[in-house]
């Protein structure tokens, strides 16, 4: 059995001295230094841009805010919270050339160390503490004096106590006290991209979009096309989530079972897996990576043009009218609305 760390595995003495900073104030960014700060490490440093809209809020969380170069001068351990497409340039202007000799280098997320697009020191400790969950449970969640699980990795050993640090760390951001997993960054960073890509959102999407334009094209009503094929995802999530494929088919009429069984792999058939290999492979090999970085540099024009096309569909068109009455979903009663980007699963 996987080794889970908890409360007692973990010295927060470790990093309960040292001056932390937490490069970004964004979902990841606002829980950590909060949660950290609360949990008495000496000193949080919040490392932001000239200009950026978080500062205020940083400051108004009792947060000290300097510029990047700044806070990782002074920080013996510097956590990078920038989106993952801009790691690269951040760490190359601003970054790097104050990583000195004992510092500590971390991420919450392995694809800019993975894929080689930042190349730390040798000298320097490089580890990972990646929450399962989004930003803004991470930090609601210690709030109510609970945690979130989170995995560690470590990337390079320089000191021989990156590990530890990381479970300091984890157990500062209050992951200790739900469940600490240890993995590996080439692991975390290829599940991650492969879970998103494949099933979480590529693939579920892909597959609501399918079954809800087979519906529509055959001449049923759009809305009952949305309601069998994207309203009740939920209802069924829930029930997996809960207790299993089996609660769900517990749950489900025996008709809706037997369809399961039968139409199911018809519907995802051979084939499907054998995409995902490809899908995997790509990911394996870095051209995912390669191909992502190269969008950004190009200004991420085929990415904005796929972003607004998915968004007139008319599935999204029937959607946003039917959601409008759905008093439940109304965000004045809905306590996790706004920011929380619900990325998969971390
Ligand atoms: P966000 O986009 O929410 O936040 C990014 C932050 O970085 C913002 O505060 C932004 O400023 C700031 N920023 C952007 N550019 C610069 C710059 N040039 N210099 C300084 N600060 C800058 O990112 P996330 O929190 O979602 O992601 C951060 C990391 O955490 C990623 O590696 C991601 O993979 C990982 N992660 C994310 C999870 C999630 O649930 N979101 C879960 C687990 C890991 P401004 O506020 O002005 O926009
Ligand atoms: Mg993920």
């Amino acid at each position: 059995m996987t080794k889970i760390y908890y409360e007692n595995d973990a010295d927060f003495n470790l990093i309960k001295n040292k001056t932390v900073a937490v490069i970004g104030f964004g979902s990841q960014g606002h829980a950590h230094a909060q949660n950290l700060k609360d949990s008495g490490v000496a000193r949080v440093i919040v490392g932001l841009y000239e200009g950026s809209k978080s500062t205020q809020k940083a400051k108004d969380a009792g947060l000290e805010v300097l510029s990047v170069i700044e806070a990782t001068k002074q920080a013996d351990v510097i956590m990078i919270l920038l989106p993952d497409e801009k790691h690269k340039s951040v760490y190359e202007k601003e970054i790097k050339s104050n990583l000195k000799k004992g510092k500590t280098l971390m991420v919450a997320h392995g694809f800019s160390l993975h894929f080689k697009l930042i190349q730390p020191p040798s000298d320097i400790d490089v580890i990972m503490v990646a929450p399962k969950g989004p930003g803004h449970r991470l930090r609601a969640t210690y709030e109510m004096g609970h945690g979130i699980p989170s995995l560690v990795a470590v990337y390079h050993d320089a000191s021989g106590k990156a590990k530890d640090l990381a479970l300091a760390y984890a157990k500062g951001i209050g992951s200790t006290k739900a469940g600490v997993m240890e993995t590996t960054f080439r692991e975390e960073t290829e599940t991650d991209l492969f879970g998103e890509q494949s099933v979480l959102c590529g693939g579920l999407t892909s597959l609501i979009k399918a079954g809800y334009e087979t519906l529509v094209e055959a001449g049923y009503q759009p809305e009952m096309a949305y309601f069998e094929c994207l309203h009740e995802v939920k209802l069924i999530v829930d029930l997996i989530y809960e207790g299993g494929l089996s609660k769900m088919r517990d749950s489900i009429s025996n008709t809706a079972e037997y369809g399961d069984y039968t139409r199911g792999p018809r519907v995802v058939d051979k084939r499907v897996k054998e995409n995902m290999k490809k899908v995997l492979s790509e990911i394996q090999s870095g051209q995912f990576a390669k191909e992502w970085m190269k969008e950004n540099e190009e200004g991420q024009v085929n990415f904005k043009s796929m972003r607004s096309q998915e968004q007139t569909h008319s599935i999204e068109q029937v959607g946003k009218e039917l959601r409008s009455k759905m008093s439940f979903l109304n965000p004045a009663n809905k306590v996790s609305s706004n920011k929380e980007k619900v990325t998969v699963e971390r």
